[in-house]
């Protein structure tokens, strides 16, 4: 959708609602208070955000699993519950500039890149799903003339779905959209710092007709409401999108109580190769700028790690860094910003301790390294480019998720893909190249769940996303992400 920028500011003074638990399809209060939502834009107050405590966690999981149980969406007419996800999907489009702006606010996404990757991103999950619900059923088994086989595919339950705060909407729609049409009753844990426009979501899910305790929200620190969650003893399915180190604790969790499974996907330091033949390397160093510094690095596939064959090494950083000096660092809600703000506060001093640490280890600082529009009381940082970083330093091997670019070159293909895949994660990577006997060889033996060719970050619904090694399982987005809200039950009748 198009904004004007008069339509963004008018839409940024409307006052913030306080944000309350959903339970039951009725907002309270948490039994644990409420804390302050302050804006990355500004460091300002916006609202506040109701606590959930470990009690009321559990009566918005006893909501989902008596909803479940009695059928009122479960058994619903599939029919019935897509016309409900596509009304929920044309609301999200009529609020798409609401919804967009009031998300920046809480998180600090640039404003044209929430437009289409929240909203709009969101309205169009919501609708593939829809039309999924009476497109994907069971299967008769081809078994011996005397049996009939029944392959049922049924909704796994109770699902509860943890998120973290760079993309919410998109990444709340990637779960919650699959869970629902399956026929499940859902419990949504956003982030402290990026709830409201989940919240928001959750008020038009039940003005399209979700009934209530069907799709249920809590707020809260991670620590407190997401482990309450975590360890609930009726939740079936838990899918999370966030941290290496909270995807742990849900295991344990998960361990310590019911085994409920447990889908994680998780952070990333993907390669970005680009090669002495790729074919316009102007092009090439825009994307590489774009890949990793939007939403100020703060993109779960964000190409943070570049690596440059030798021979063409200093040319393209030379055009790394203009095209990263032409991109606007400023205040998420201007149309010509291309970089927003840092989430937090924490999040911009781990962001710069990196940068400390790489310079440390020997890397070079070829621009940016520091804080900006410090007057405006939120959080920037400067787009920055370390180059010399080697396989062993810090920066090479640990997320960031912010705009700090890790540049290391090589010198021939194999060590390309060595260095490529030299690291715990796998989510991402993207391979610059002519040679498409090279391009082929690459998405072989690159270890990522996502290999781009001569470009990097295209994606479509239709296209899986989930990552390998500590990046995590399973995959969001696609039919496949219904494989998990759903359980497979065999009937063998003897005819
Ligand atoms: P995070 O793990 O700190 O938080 C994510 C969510 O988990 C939040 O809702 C948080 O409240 C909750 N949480 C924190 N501690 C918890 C606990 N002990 N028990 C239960 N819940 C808990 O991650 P973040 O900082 O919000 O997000 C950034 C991370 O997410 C990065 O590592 C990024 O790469 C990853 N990410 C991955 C993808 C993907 O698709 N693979 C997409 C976006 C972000």
């Amino acid at each position: 959708m198009t904004l004007s920028q008069s339509d963004i500011t008018r839409l940024a003074t409307l006052p913030v609602r306080r944000g309350q638990l959903l339970i039951e399809g009725r907002w309270q209060d948490g039994e644990n208070g409420e804390s302050e939502v302050l804006s990355p834009i500004d460091g300002k107050a916006l609202t506040t955000l109701a606590l959930a405590s470990a009690a009321d966690v559990a009566r918005a999981v006893a909501s989902a699993r008596a909803a479940f149980e009695d059928g009122r969406w479960s058994r619903m007419a599939p029919a019935g519950r897509k016309a409900v996800l596509h009304r929920l999907a044309d609301l999200i489009g009529k609020n798409a500039g609401e919804l967009a702006v009031l998300g920046v606010r809480d998180n600090g996404t640039e404003i044209g890149m929430a437009l289409k990757a929240e909203p709009g991103s969101a309205a169009g999950t919501f609708r593939y799903y829809a039309e999924a619900i009476d497109k994907v059923f069971g299967e008769i088994a081809p078994t011996a003339d005397n049996v009939l086989a029944l392959v049922h595919r049924e909704p796994v339950g109770v699902v509860a779905a943890i998120v973290p705060w760079n993309f919410p909407l998109m990444i709340g729609a990637w779960k919650i959209a699959p869970a629902l049409a399956a026929g499940n009753s859902v419990v949504l844990k956003p982030a402290e710092t990026a709830s409201l426009s989940l919240l928001r979501l959750a008020e038009l899910a039940l003005e399209a007709g979700v009934p209530p305790g069907v799709f249920n929200v809590v707020t809260g620190p991670g620590r407190v409401t997401g482990e309450a969650l975590g360890l609930s003893m009726d939740v079936d399915v838990m899918v999370f999108t966030g941290s290496g180190a909270t995807g742990r604790r849900l295991l344990d969790y998960s361990a310590r109580s019911n085994l409920k499974r447990c889908y994680l996907e998780l952070g990333g330091k993907s390669p970005n190769i680009v090669f002495a033949d790729a074919p316009d390397p102007d092009v090439a160093a825009k994307a590489a700028a774009h890949a990793i510094f939007r939403n100020a690095g703060q993109v779960c596939v964000a190409g943070s790690r570049l690596l440059v064959e030798s021979a063409i090494h200093d040319d393209f950083v030379f055009a790394l860094t203009r095209a990263t000096e032409a991109m606007r660092l400023g205040n998420p809600l201007d149309l010509a910003t291309n970089i927003g703000a840092v989430n937090s506060l924490a999040q911009l001093d781990g962001n710069l301790g990196f940068v400390a640490d790489a310079t440390r280890e020997g890397g070079d600082i070829v621009t940016g390294g520091k804080r900006a529009l410090t007057d405006t009381g939120g959080y920037y940082m400067e787009p920055t480019i370390v180059t010399g970083v080697q396989a062993a330093h810090r920066l090479f091997r640990e997320e960031v998720f912010g705009p700090v670019l890790a540049v290391t070159r090589f010198g021939d293909e194999d060590e390309a893909l060595r260095l490529a895949n030299a690291t715990d994660y796998g989510l991402a990577s993207g391979v610059w190249t002519a040679n498409l006997s090279r391009a082929h060889r690459m998405i072989r033996g690159i270890r990522a769940g996502v290999v781009h060719v001569n470009t990097y970050g295209g994606s479509d619904i239709t296209v899986p996303l989930g990552g390998v090694r500590q990046s995590g399982n399973g995959h969001d987005k696609s039919l496949h992400a219904l494989d998990k809200y759903t359980d497979l039950k065999s009937a063998w009748i003897q005819l």
